[in-house]
This record gives structure tokens, sequence and C-alpha cells, in this order.
């Protein structure tokens, strides 16, 4: 049995990660300062003896004995990142300091959730983890892309100067059930508007594209990389390569809750990245042929499924 920190496991994908850590027989140690999680989001998993949830911010240090830490602590969508940048950088910057260090004391491995916006605009599509990126590094985007982009270079400097054990994915645009429903990112905004009838807010002309990947799919790429060969430190990209425009998103997601709801146009925000789309192939060679196994529609029914259900415990109080 390993004994396992997530950081930011009560968000969205932590959540599930945490979940399917339990279940393989690890402990798992959750920590979260619930600015974008909550309880709710593993409130399922207090019953089990070997899963232990702390309220800690990872600005600050922390110690444990652990054998693994995945590194996950960071508000994701643009609303709530830009709310505080200055938190939100502190968070990927410090939070990165503390966990490498807590990572060199007790000789744990340490897995770094980076992210497509290390590419920030690309110009070179779609996507290998050998491509630099095209980062603004003063606009409102800058918090979230450059802390992560210094999150890595820390990751890189601690294995090369203390030999930590590192890992460093590159995640796409990941949706699922526990997406909170208010935080702004385009499937949960989407599947809301189209559940309540209200209008769909596409931002720009909504010809950007995105490639969505379901979290199980993501999950089982994180762990299969945790578990990869030490001298494979990535960066390695997890996501699922299929692209669509957001009014293809919108057009579907009308379709499948039978909505009503009309498309508005409004103001695309600075620095909204107009395509994204990843090369998975370095992920499929070392992680054992991973793949994405979820298509969009199989996995957006699962989360539209999610939401109905929430929306339905909300309308019982
Ligand atoms: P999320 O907002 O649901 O989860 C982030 C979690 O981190 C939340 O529980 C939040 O409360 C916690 N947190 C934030 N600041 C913290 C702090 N200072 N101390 C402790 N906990 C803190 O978002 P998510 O989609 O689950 O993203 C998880 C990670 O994956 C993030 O690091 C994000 O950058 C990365 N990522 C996600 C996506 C995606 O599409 N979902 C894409 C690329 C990268
Ligand atoms: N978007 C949109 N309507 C919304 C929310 C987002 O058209 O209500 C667009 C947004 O401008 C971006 C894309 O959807 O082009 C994905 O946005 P999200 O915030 O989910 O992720 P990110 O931009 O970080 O990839």
């Amino acid at each position: 049995m390993k004994r396992i920190l997530v950081t930011g496991g009560a968000g969205f994908i932590g959540s599930h990660l945490c979940e399917r850590l339990l279940r393989e027989g690890n402990e798992v140690i959750c920590l979260d300062n619930y600015f974008t999680g909550s309880k709710q989001n593993v409130v399922h998993l207090l019953n089990n003896p070997y899963f232990e949830l702390v309220r800690h911010d990872v600005t600050e240090p922390y110690f444990a004995e652990v054998d693994e830490i995945y590194n996950l602590a960071c508000p994701a969508s643009p609303p709530f990142y830009q709310y505080n940048p200055i938190k939100t950088i502190k968070t990927s910057v410090m939070g990165a300091i503390n966990m490498l260090g807590l990572a060199k004391r007790v000789n744990a491995k340490i897995l770094q959730a980076s992210t497509s916006e290390v590419y920030g605009d690309p110009k070179v599509h779609p996507q290998p983890e050998s491509y630099w990126g095209n980062v603004n590094p003063i606009g409102i985007r800058s918090c979230y892309d450059e802390g992560k982009r210094c999150a890595e270079t820390l990751f890189m400097d601690y294995h090369n100067q203390n030999n930590v054990k590192i890992k460093i994915i590159r995640i796409f645009n990941t949706y699922g059930p526990r997406m909170n429903p208010n935080d702004g990112r385009v499937v949960s905004n989407f599947i809301m508007q189209a559940l309540k009838g209200e209008d769909i807010t596409i931002f720009g002309d909504g010809k950007q594209t995105r490639s969505f990947q379901y979290v199980d799919d993501l999950v089982e790429g994180m762990i299969r990389m945790m578990n990869s060969e030490d001298a494979f430190i990535g960066p390695v990209n997890i996501g699922n390569p299929g692209e669509f425009t957001m009014i293809e998103l919108a057009e579907k997601i009308i379709k499948m809750t039978q909505s009503n709801s009309k498309l508005v146009f409004q103001k695309l925000p600075q620095d909204d990245p107009l395509q994204r789309k990843p090369v998975i192939d370095l992920a499929e060679t070392i992680l054992n042929g991973w793949n994405p196994m979820v298509d969009l529609n199989d996995g957006l029914q699962k989360t539209i499924s999610y939401y109905e259900h929430l929306l339905c415990s909300e309308e019982a109080i």
C-alpha cells in the first residue's frame, strides 16, 4: 500500500483521482483550501479509513511521510484564476516549491498537473511537447500560464539539481461530473445554460477550437505516468485530439439536452487561444498504448446526467 498526497484533491479532477487511487488499494491524503473545490466532491470518501482530508493552502509548507505526490492545487477556470491573479501565481510557484521540497525531503515521486496553456495562443498546430509556446507574459491569462510554466521549470531544476523524481503532464481541456457548475468553463456553462433554457454564451465568433478530454481518460493517463519508469519525466501531453469549435460544442449540447436555448455572441476575452489540439504520440508510446477511450458524445452524456441530478436536488431543497 502506497501513501499518496493529492494537492487540490477536493477539486474536479482531484476528486476523481483520489477515488481511483483508493480503489486501487492506496492510502490517500487529500489536501485542499476549498477555493474552487469543495468537501462535497469527496464527501463519499470520508468513511474510507484510508482517506484523510486536510484543509491546507499549498503556498504554506506542509509535511507528511508520503511515497507519491500529485500536485493539482490551482484554480483552473479563467474567471476563478483571474479573480486573484497574485494568489494564482503564488499557488503555482510557491505550491511547486513547497511540494518539491517535501518530495526531496521524504524521497517521494512527484507529478505536476501542468497544462496546454503553456503553449499559449499556439502558432504550431496541433501542439507537440517540443513546441515552446506563444504566451503573453503580461496579459490576463499570464498569472495562470506563466505560473504553470515556472512550475515546470522548478520541477526540471529540482530534478537536475537534487535528483527529485519528477513527472510532468500537460493536460488539455478536461470535463466531466463534479466540474463546478458555476466555474465559468465552457462545458459546464453550456450544459447549465441548455438545461435551464437560458441563452448559450458564445465568446467571439465561436470558431475557436478546443479538444475535450473526459476525466476518466485523464486519470488513467496520470496514473500510468506516475507508474512509468523513473527515467521518463515528460513533459507529456494528455488530451483527446478530437477538435471542435465552440459553435459545434454548443449545437451538440443543445441537441443532446433537447433545449430551446439560443446562441448569443459576446466579446472574446483577451488572449483567448484560437486553436488547441494535442499531439499524443509520446503518451501512446511511453504509457503502454494509453489512448482516450471516451468520445465527446458519451462523455457529454455522463456530464449532462450529473448536472440534471444536481438541478433536481437543488429544486428538491
Ligand atoms: P479545480 O478548480 O476543480 O481544482 C483545483 C483544486 O485546487 C480545487 O479543489 C481548489 O480548491 C484547490 N486549490 C486552489 N488553490 C489552492 C491552494 N492555494 N492550496 C490548496 N488547494 C488549492 O480544477 P481542475 O479542473 O480539477 O484542475 C486541477 C488541476 O489540473 C489544476 O492544477 C489545473 O491547472 C490542471 N488542469 C486542468 C485542466 C482542465 O481542463 N480541467 C486543464 C489543464 C490543467
Ligand atoms: N467560452 C465560450 N462561452 C463560455 C465560456 C467559454 O465561448 O460561456 C469559450 C472561451 O472563450 C474559450 C473556450 O470556450 O475560447 C474554452 O474556454 P474555457 O474557459 O473552458 O477553457 P480555456 O479557454 O482555458 O481553454
